[in-house]
C-alpha cells in the first residue's frame, strides 16, 4: 500500500515507517522538521530506496498536501505528526491548538479533497484524563476527560475522525479510520537504525539513560508518595517496534465503514523506580538519584486493558520486560550520545 506517514522523521514516526516499509509498503512521509530529525529520514532512505520519499511540509499547507495526497495515490494516511508533551501544553496551550488541532483539521480537509479513504491516528491514553483507581486496567470505555491541552487536542482529533466518519456515511462515501491511544511509548529498534532524540528530553527512561552516560548529573523522582506500593507512579511502557506493529495491523484490517480505537499497551504497570533500577541493571552503571515533589498533573497509576486490540487485531506486545525495553533504548544512546547528529 502506499502510506502518507506525518511526523515520519519523529521518534514513533519514524520506527513505524521503518516497519511499513520492511513490510513491503511504499512511504511518503511528511515533516516540517520541527521536532523530526533529517537524519532519521535519511537512514530510512537507505534502507527503502525509491519506496520512500521524504517531503519537507507543514500540517497547515493544505494544497500542498492535497496535491501529495493525490500525486502519489496514498491509500492510507498514518498521522503521527503533533507536539507531545503534557508539561509543554500546560504552559503554552494556544502551540497544542495551533499544531495538534488546526494543523489535523488543515489535514483531513486535504484528505477530504483528495479522497484518501483510510486514516490511522496516534491518539493517547491521556485522552483518559485522571481515571478512578476502580477504572485501573483502563479500557477504551473509560470515560475520556482528559485534563491537559495535549490529552485534549488529541481527543479533538478522534471527533474530527468521528464526524467526518459520520458525514461520510450520511453522503454514502466510503472511509475508515482507527485511533490508536498509546500509553508510555519507550524504547528504539533493536537493530540500533533508528532512536529517540527529543529536545529537550522529558521523558522517564530517555532521563534515566542519559544520566548513566554523565549527560546529567543526577535526575529526580517526581514524587514519592503515590498510593502505589513504592510510592512513585506507575506507567504502561509499550515498545515502540511493538507499537509500530499494532499500526502495520490496524491499516491491514481497515475495511470502509469502520470506526476503531483501541488501547496499545503492554497491560501491566512499572514504578518510575523500577525504571530507574532497570537502567541502572542494564547500563550497569549506578547515578545519583533524589526525591523531588510531584510533577503537577501525573496520575499515580496508567496501565491499559488490552483485550480489545488483542481480540479484534491479534496485537499482543511481544515486550514486556522493562528491561528489554530499556536494552534496546539503551543500545542507541550508547551509540548516539548526542542523539541524531544535527543536520
Ligand atoms: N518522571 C520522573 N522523573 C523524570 C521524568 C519523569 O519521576 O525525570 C516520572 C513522571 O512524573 C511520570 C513517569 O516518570 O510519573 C513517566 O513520565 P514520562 O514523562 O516519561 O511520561 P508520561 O507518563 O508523563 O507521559
Amino acid at each position: 500500500m502506499r502510506v502518507l506517514v506525518t511526523g515520519g522523521a519523529g521518534y514513533i514516526g519514524s520506527h513505524a515507517s521503518l516497519r511499513l516499509l520492511e513490510d513491503g509498503h511504499e512511504i511518503i512521509s511528511i515533516d516540517n522538521l520541527s521536532r523530526g530529525h533529517a537524519q532519521a529520514e535519511a537512514v530510512l532512505a537507505g534502507i527503502a530506496g525509491d519506496r520512500y520519499t521524504a517531503v519537507h511540509c507543514d500540517l497547515h499547507e493544505t494544497d500542498r498536501l492535497t496535491k501529495l495526497l493525490l500525486s502519489h495515490r496514498v491509500d492510507v494516511l498514518m498521522h503521527f505528526a503533533a507536539l507531545a508533551e503534557v508539561g509543554e501544553s500546560v504552559d503554552h496551550p494556544l502551540r497544542y491548538h495551533y499544531n495538534n488541532i488546526a494543523g489535523t483539521v488543515s489535514l483531513l480537509q486535504a484528505v477530504d479533497a483528495a479522497g484518501t479513504s483510510r486514516v490511522v491516528l496516534s491518539s493517547s491514553c491521556s485522552t483518559y484524563g485522571e481515571p478512578e483507581a476502580g477504572q485501573i486496567p483502563i479500557s477504551e470505555d473509560t470515560p475520556q476527560n482528559p485534563i491537559s491541552p495535549y490529552g485534549d487536542s488529541k481527543l479533538q482529533c478522534e471527533r474530527m475522525l468521528r464526524d467526518l466518519a459520520e458525514a461520510y456515511r450520511q453522503a454514502d462515501r466510503p472511509f475508515s479510520y482507527v485511533a490508536l491511544r498509546y500509553f508510555n511509548v519507550a524504547g528504539c529498534d533493536r537493530q540500533t537504525r533508528l532512536g529517540e532524540d527529543h529536545r529537550p528530553e522529558t521523558h522517564l527512561i530517555p532521563i534515566c539513560l542519559h544520566t548513566a552516560l554523565g549527560k546529567r548529573d543526577k535526575m529526580a523522582i517526581f514524587g514519592t508518595d503515590y498510593p502505589t506500593p513504592d510510592g512513585t507512579c506507575i506507567r504502561d511502557y509499550v515498545h515502540v517496534e511493538d507499537l509500530a506493529d499494532a499500526h502495520a495491523r490496524a491499516m491491514g484490517v481497515l475495511e470502509p465503514g469502520d470506526e476503531q480505537c483501541y488501547n496499545v499497551g503492554i497491560g501491566k504497570g512499572f514504578s518510575v523506580r523500577e525504571c530507574i533500577e532497570s537502567s541502572k541493571r542494564v547500563s550497569g552503571i549506578d547515578f545519583q538519584v533524589d526525591d523531588a515533589e510531584r510533577r503537577p498533573g501525573d496520575p499515580p497509576e496508567l496501565y491499559a486493558d488490552v483485550s480489545k486490540i488483542e481480540r479484534d487485531l491479534g496485537w499482543k506486545a511481544s515486550i514486556t520486560d522493562i528491561d528489554e525495553t530499556v536494552e534496546s533504548a539503551w543500545k542507541w544512546f550508547k551509540s548516539h550520545p548526542d542523539g541524531w547528529p544535527e543536520d
